[in-house]
């Protein structure tokens, strides 16, 4: 719903596609993976050739190919320049050599593809030594080992590269230009990133569950300091969602979200993890059994309590990340820092 008409898309204005998107999720539809859609996706249609166009754009809608993000490497994920995954052309031209590692790569053991940020120069700027390229996951000499995250999920990956071969015509834009199509991808990770939709999805939820939960001897949701703490975030989701319709007004105009995605970025997330938190703690002792659903390797127990149980501390583990990945919210206040509020040093 966020492509244009011609590469068969709607080419919805940025408020029609944020109406859907509370619609979609209210509805409790499932999330769509972001890497093709969101990132790469734009991506292509930019900067890419034509032939880069017709094979990956129609895979990307009807999800025939699966992304992802291989931009972080240790020692490289604030400090994304420092990047050392090394791309070497051959002799004669045709195909760069790969070598290096990627880490935190989410659904890299599903995707078919990723797109990735690879050091071709060691020359002047380190932005300026960086290309984009596309590499098929089935690659020789590609290995994806997992990671299994705190709430026992297995969703992110090391992605080791050794000697893997990748044509050239997988090659976005110019050589060691690829610093800027990232931060062009970048602009379109932060669309959305303030996560209304869905934090206002979850306090329908908290209020459903409270009226069932017992604090006390009466229903948790007639608990005073219980309607305080909810009713505390309720006010500030609502003004971010009031800041974030602001945002896109300006975007409607055709202005970029620019450095005010960093203030949606911080709330949101603050918000979510608040909600996790009130969730977890209107459940009680239902909380307490965890990794119901999300092991590795699944369980196969029966699960423990009600159903709007299931899950939830599992969530609020892994949502600790939230405040880290898509750039961490410390980043995202020296943005704000600098960029808005004009700070430097
Ligand atoms: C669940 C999850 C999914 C992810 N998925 C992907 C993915 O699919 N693809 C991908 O490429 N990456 C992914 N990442 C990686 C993510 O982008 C990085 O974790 C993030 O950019 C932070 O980098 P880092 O982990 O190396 O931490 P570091 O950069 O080492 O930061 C460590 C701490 O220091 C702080 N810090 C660092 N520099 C500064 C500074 N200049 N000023 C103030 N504080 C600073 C940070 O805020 C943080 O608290 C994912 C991460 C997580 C947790």
């Amino acid at each position: 719903m966020n492509w244009p008409v011609e590469h068969g898309g709607t080419g919805w204005t940025p408020v029609q596609k944020y109406i859907f998107d509370q619609e979609y999720q209210s509805a409790g539809c499932p999330r769509l993976s972001p890497f093709g859609l969101t990132m790469v996706g734009p991506v292509i249609m930019e900067f890419g050739t034509v032939a880069q166009k017709d094979t990956y754009l129609p895979k990307i809608l009807s999800a025939e190919h699966m992304w992802c993000q291989g931009y972080s490497e240790p020692g490289a994920g604030s400090d994304l320049a420092s990047l050392k995954t090394k791309a070497e052309l051959d002799e004669a031209g045709a195909t760069y050599i790969v070598n290096g590692q990627k880490i935190w790569t989410s659904h890299a053991h599903y995707a078919d593809m990723i797109f990735c940020l690879v050091r071709t120069s060691t020359e002047g700027k380190r932005q300026e030594g960086i290309t984009f390229l596309l590499i098929d996951m089935k690659s020789a000499g590609l290995e994806v080992r997992p990671i299994v995250s705190i709430d026992g999920g297995h969703y992110l990956n090391e992605v080791f590269f050794r000697d893997v071969e990748v044509p050239v015509e997988n090659r976005i834009g110019e050589e060691n230009k690829g610093w800027t199509y990232a931060k062009f991808l970048l602009g379109h990770e932060r669309t959305g990133i303030a996560g209304v939709a869905k934090s206002k999805r979850k306090v329908e939820k908290i209020k459903e569950i409270a009226a069932i939960e017992q604090s006390g001897g009466a229903p948790l949701i007639e608990d005073g300091d219980f309607r305080t703490r909810l009713a505390k975030v309720e006010i500030e989701l609502s003004a971010l969602e009031y800041t974030n319709l602001r945002t896109m007004t300006a975007e409607n105009a055709g202005q970029g979200p620019g450095p005010e995605a960093s203030i949606l970025k911080i709330r949101g997330t603050q918000i979510e993890q608040e909600l996790n938190e009130i969730f977890v703690n209107a459940l009680g002792h239902y909380a307490i059994p965890v990794s119901t659903g999300r092991g590795w390797p699944p369980p196969n127990e029966p699960t423990i309590g009600p159903d709007y149980a299931v899950g939830r501390t599992e969530e609020l583990f892994l949502r600790r990340a939230a405040s880290i990945y898509g750039g961490s919210n410390e980043i995202q206040k020296n943005i704000i820092a600098k960029a808005i509020l004009g700070l430097t040093g």
